[in-house]
């Protein structure tokens, strides 16, 4: 089945140039006995409905992002940065950083009306 997904920096895509990453599963806290460890490690919700996935844009910007897709009928509701809070939520200062992952630089090139020092040459001068 095809669809398509927004990149947060390149924007609407094929899935095709995407990777799956699997499942979001929040971090465990505290003491896990072994049981739990292996639910954490190997037990999916796989639920039919909207979740919150892992993506990789491979043929792409090759950044991994965030997608709450309905897998009931593929329809992908948001796309976001890792660092950055599920849409609707509230925003987690620092949670990409400690989690050692990528952070996003967002660059662009200055107006010529905000160069500062930028002057006109005419001719004549
Ligand atoms: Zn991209």
């Amino acid at each position: 089945m095809s669809f398509a997904l927004e990149c947060p920096n390149c924007g609407k895509r094929p899935v095709s140039e995407f990777r799956f990453g699997g499942e979001h599963q929040e971090a465990p806290s505290g003491e896990l006995s072994a049981q739990e460890w292996s639910a954490q490690l190997y037990l999916r919700r796989n639920a039919d409905g909207p979740h919150v996935e892992w993506w990789f844009h491979r043929f792409g910007c090759r950044s991994w992002f965030m997608a709450q897709r309905d897998t009931h009928d593929n329809r992908v509701l948001a796309t976001w940065w890792p660092e950055e809070a599920a849409p609707g939520t509230e925003a987690v200062a620092g949670h990409g950083a400690a989690a050692g992952l990528p952070q996003q630089e967002v660059t662009h090139a200055p107006l010529a009306s905000e160069t500062p020092g930028a002057v006109e040459i005419g001719p004549g001068d």
